[in-house]
């Protein structure tokens, strides 16, 4: 089977890992606080605070933020569901925006047509590793006096206006999970704008304390640490950061093999009647974490069900959390490009090990069901 996607991890990330439980230091320490430093240079954010998952992240963030119970918050129904559910843990409540067609993310438009006077914040996601137009949406929260939190999951490496998607951004919130260009196994990572917004999520991660555990015990005087708020353990290992710090030195190389590779994807496939895939829009250049194909008069499942059959696992396209059980008592707005990207895409194998000849199959499998 081709995989639809290999995280590329090898002998140098098991050897950091190892050094790290060889140090005796294995919670939240300094190879955490070194994996925050060159993450956040690394995506151009001013400050970066490790947690356990980007889903913890975007909790922690709207936290941060003060959202609660009568709040609303828009998110896309086209994403991950962790993006509507952390919207849940606060008590506040999740509003659909529909998508563009092109990048599947939200835009002024389709936010303004689900904003009230209870909007407070906007959960905007970098779809797939596509930036949404950031000049335009951060400028359109500052307008209306909204919160804009960037769920920016898989979008480390992708870039717009010339920019790392993070640079700008007042709160951004990433994973580290394998399936993402990166990983730590399980992990993710708050990145901001503003210090002290940075020293109240670190203290929201590590149940509140005005002193990290860590600091605690490198002080050569007894600390007595106080604790300033009900908060949360959403800390990350030293084991997972050690990781980290090799993976992101590979960043920059995945996103430029990948982008070849989706190069040649779309080079092969042009001629193919029924596919559109994903492409970079104007402003900016997407790392391609996931790489997508709009499907036009192709039935998903079958196209799903040759490709398996013939050795490629492929998947549906991004899901839409309002078509979903736990999202039965929430009753939208129309959603017409959410449900039809969700209905007719697929997500294509790419990662690290690809090769031309695995490409050239799975283009061949499509070409035949296209002209059948
Ligand atoms: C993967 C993903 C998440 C969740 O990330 P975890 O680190 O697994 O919690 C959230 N939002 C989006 C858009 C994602 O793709």
């Amino acid at each position: 089977m081709i995989p639809v996607m290999i995280p590329d991890l090898g002998e140098e990330e098991a050897q950091a890992a190892a050094e790290a439980i060889r140090s005796g230091w294995v919670a939240q320490g300094p190879r955490v606080a070194r994996f925050e430093t060159e993450f956040a240079a690394a995506v151009g954010a001013g400050h970066g605070v490790a947690v356990s998952s980007c889903t913890t992240g975007l909790h922690l963030a709207l936290v941060l933020l003060g959202i609660g119970p009568g709040d609303e918050v828009i998110v896309p129904s086209l994403s991950f569901i962790a993006t509507a559910n952390a919207v849940r843990y606060v008590g506040a409540t999740p509003v659909f925006a529909d998508v563009e067609l092109a990048t599947g993310n939200l835009s002024v438009e389709t936010i303004d047509a689900v904003r009230t006077l209870r909007t407070r914040a906007i959960i905007a996601v970098h779809q797939g590793g596509v930036p949404f137009d950031t000049v335009a949406l951060r400028k359109a929260a500052d307008d209306w006096s909204v919160a804009l939190v960037e769920d920016a999951a898989c979008a480390a490496g992708s870039t717009a206006y010339g920019l790392p998607v993070g640079a700008g951004a007042g709160v951004a919130a990433w994973s580290f999970h394998p399936r993402k260009l990166i990983t730590t196994g399980e992990g993710g990572m708050v990145t901001v704008s503003s210090a002290d917004d940075a020293a109240r999520l670190k203290r929201l991660r590590e149940h509140g304390m005005n002193v990290s555990a860590a600091d605690r015990h490198q002080s050569t005087q007894p600390v007595l640490e106080a604790y300033l708020e009900t908060a949360f353990n959403y800390r990350m290992t030293d084991i997972q950061a050690a990781v980290g710090l090799v993976q992101l030195g590979k960043l920059s190389n995945l996103v430029k093999q990948r982008r070849a590779l989706a190069a040649r994807y779309q080079r092969e496939m042009s001629d193919i009647n029924g596919l559109t895939p994903v492409t970079d829009p104007a402003y900016g250049q997407t790392n391609y974490q996931s790489f997508w194909v709009l499907l036009n008069g192709l039935d998903r499942d079958e196209v799903l069900a040759e490709l398996a059959q013939r050795g490629v696992s492929a998947r549906r396209g991004i899901m839409a959390a309002h078509l979903e059980p736990a999202y039965r008592d929430v009753t939208p707005g129309p959603l017409p490009v959410t449900e039809r990207i969700t209905r007719d895409s697929i997500i294509l194998p790419l990662h690290h090990r690809l090769t031309e000849t695995d490409q050239d199959h799975i283009i061949g499998v499509l070409r035949e069901l296209a002209t059948r």
